[in-house]
């Protein structure tokens, strides 16, 4: 269940739905998911379903994971990116050996301890871990190249938009419980240009720590 040939069988499927980049597919090929869910659902954990990870949150759908990591690489070489919903770990994982330096965005403290140790187990050592509300982003690092937002706010926080470097994109889903469309973001030397990719279904983007 948990085997290379599972993995290689979902890898397959993510290009037929469309995912082309060679690095994306082979990170994905060789990062473990099972790890990143409850034992019970091992069995599913190559499925191209989101599944539950305690505290009301999801793990997200492989092929999202891939969709966003690929579009995220199409603009180059990352050297900093800045993830809104750790979660259990598992779009940082495939992101890690992808980009330079990843910074990582929790509200609820015991998902963040999970992810972190999930990383740790993986030895993937370039990312920087902080409990808080990701819709302060994290002034400290901007501006970043890359954002990639996991959860869905009604509207596009200005203070993400504020630390997006010139040229830098980021990818957000954004809309209400059940309608959501993922845009890429893409800040020019002039303002900002939106692109709306495709339906989606993310957790909502909630403000506060739990
Ligand atoms: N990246 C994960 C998906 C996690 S689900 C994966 O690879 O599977 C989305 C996560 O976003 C949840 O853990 C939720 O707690 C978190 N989240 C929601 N709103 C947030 C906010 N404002 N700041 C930080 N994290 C947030």
């Amino acid at each position: 269940m948990t085997s290379d040939r599972t993995r290689t069988r979902m890898v397959e499927r993510l290009k037929k739905q469309g995912i082309t980049d060679e690095k994306v597919l082979e990170v994905m090929g060789h990062t473990a998911r099972h790890i990143f869910v409850d034992e019970a659902l091992e069995s599913r954990s190559y499925d191209d379903v989101a599944l539950p990870i305690g505290h009301n949150q999801t793990i997200s759908q492989p092929y999202i994971v891939a969709k966003m990591t690929e579009i995220l690489l199409e603009s180059g070489s990352l050297s900093k990116v800045l993830e809104i919903g750790t979660g259990c770990g598992y779009q940082t994982a495939i992101l890690a050996p992808l980009v330079d330096k990843i910074y990582t965005v929790e509200r609820i403290a015991p998902l963040l301890k999970k992810a972190k140790n999930n990383l740790w187990d993986l030895k993937l050592k370039n990312i920087s871990y902080q409990h808080s509300d990701g819709g302060w982003g994290w002034p400290e690092q901007a501006p970043f190249d890359g954002i990639i937002v996991a959860a869905a706010p009604e509207k596009v926080p200005d203070t993400l938009l504020e630390q997006m470097a010139i040229g830098g994109v980021m990818l957000i889903p954004v809309g209400s419980k059940n309608k959501q469309q993922l845009f890429k973001v893409t800040r020019t030397e002039d303002g900002y240009e939106y692109e709306e990719l495709e339906a989606v279904s993310f957790v909502p983007f909630l403000s506060g720590r739990d």
